[in-house]
Parts: structure tokens; C-alpha cells; sequence
């Protein structure tokens, strides 16, 4: 049980997305076995279609992992993107450069190791897409710092937000998740009362948020 939506539907979801073939199979396969957490089958093509409606040209990423989700959102722009991922376990960095390498993908995907916090700090720049996706009791403290990279008309995605349903419902919460489930309502609330800020939060996969400027609307019909 997901404690997301109901199985039926999950499973049916699933059911209709055509399985990867070459290094994303291989990947998933390796994932599975090796009990690395990548993101899930409607996740990666909500991802998809956010990308190809967007075509965001720098992308980041908090927690890379193996490179999965990278190397799918690299491969879904046939490579013309810049991302830059961030991973603080060295045993993942050097896999995840491993397969960003033998996908060919080195000069779209480059790995920075260390802590989320630490690394945000010292970027610069913007980026037309942050995905979140480490250290689920820290997204409300990585938000200032996605908001200041992120670009006026940047879209912010941030997986997990519901975290098998624990966020939601009581009944769901298990004690030792406490402090990721209160971190966790404290970003919602921050991303979605925030009258610069529109967000969505849909409830697929561990639960994904969506948010953006809301000014890029009016800037738009300018
Ligand atoms: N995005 C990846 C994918 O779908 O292929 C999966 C990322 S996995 C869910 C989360 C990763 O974030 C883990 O590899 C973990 O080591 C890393 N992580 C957790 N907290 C972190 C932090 N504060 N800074 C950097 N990396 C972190």
C-alpha cells in the first residue's frame, strides 16, 4: 500500500507506461537489487511532460543516487540540457558518474558531492527547474535557497511530499517519522501560503509538489 492513492489506481497507472529499454532498464534493474531508492514510473513521466512542455536548459537536482533520474531527464532533452546534481554519499557519487559515463552523458550531467545545504550555498546563477529529491526533513530548509536560484520562470518539482500518506493522515504516521512529517507540512505550508508562490501538490507516486512564481503568469501577458 502506497498510502498515496489507491493501489488500483497506482497499479493501473503503471500498467500503462511502457517499460525503458538500455541504461534506464539497466538502472532500474540495479536500483531494485541494490534497494537504491529512484523515483517512481509516474514520476519519472510527470517529469517527462514537465520537460518537454518546459525545455529547461540548467536544471538541479538534490540527490542523485545512481544518476537515474538525471540521466532520464538528460536523455529526454536528447542531452541539450546542463544539470547539475547533488549527492553527499561518495559510494553513489562514483556510481553515478559510472553510468552518467557510460551513457555518454558527461558533458550534460555533472555530479557535485556534499551536502545539499552546504553546495546551494555556494551556487550561483539560475535554473529553469530544481528537482528536489534528498533528505525529506530538509526541504523546508533547502527552500530559501531554491527560491534564490531559482529563475522567474522556473518551475520548482519536489518528490516525496506526501511520504506514504504520513503527511496526510495520522493514522499512517509511525513515530520514528515524526520530524520528516513535520518538516514535511512545514513546506507545504510554506510553498503553498505564499502569495509569490503557486503550487500544486498532486497526489502521485510519494506525492509531488509543483510550484512557481506566480508573477510569471503576468509576465507572460505582458
Ligand atoms: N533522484 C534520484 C533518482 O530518482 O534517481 C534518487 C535520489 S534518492 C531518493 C536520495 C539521495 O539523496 C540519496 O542518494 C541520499 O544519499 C541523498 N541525500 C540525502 N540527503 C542529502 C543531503 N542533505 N545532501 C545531499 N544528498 C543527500
Amino acid at each position: 500500500m502506497s498510502g498515496v492513492t489507491y493501489d488500483y489506481m497506482e497499479q493501473y497507472i503503471r500498467e500503462l507506461i511502457p517499460s525503458n529499454v538500455g541504461i534506464l532498464e539497466e538502472l532500474e534493474e540495479f536500483a531494485l537489487l541494490n534497494r537504491v531508492p529512484i523515483i517512481q514510473k509516474e514520476t519519472a513521466k510527470f517529469l517527462q511532460l514537465v520537460l518537454t512542455m518546459n525545455k529547461p536548459k540548467k536544471i538541479l537536482e538534490l540527490g542523485t543516487a545512481i544518476g537515474y533520474s538525471s540521466i532520464l531527464m538528460s536523455l529526454t532533452l536528447n542531452g541539450l540540457v546542463e544539470i547539475t546534481t547533488i549527492e553527499r554519499d561518495k559510494e553513489m557519487v562514483k556510481i553515478a558518474n559510472k553510468n552518467i559515463e557510460k551513457s555518454g552523458l558527461q558533458s550534460s550531467i555533472t555530479v557535485l558531492e556534499g551536502d545539499c545545504l552546504e553546495i546551494m550555498e555556494s551556487l550561483q546563477g539560475q535554473y529553469d527547474m530544481i528537482f528536489m529529491d534528498a533528505g525529506k526533513a530538509h526541504y523546508n530548509h533547502f527552500l530559501p535557497n531554491c527560491l534564490r536560484l531559482l529563475n522567474k520562470d522556473g518551475v520548482l518539482i519536489a518528490d516525496n511530499v506526501l511520504f506514504r500518506g504520513m503527511v496526510a493522515s495520522k493514522e499512517l504516521a509511525t513515530r520514528r517519522k515524526v520530524t520528516i512529517i513535520k518538516r514535511m507540512k512545514s513546506y507545504l505550508e510554506l510553498v503553498s501560503n505564499n502569495d509569490e508562490l503557486i503550487t500544486s501538490v498532486i497526489p502521485m507516486g510519494d506525492g509531488i509538489s509543483v510550484t512557481m512564481r506566480v508573477n510569471t503568469l503576468s509576465s507572460k501577458e505582458e
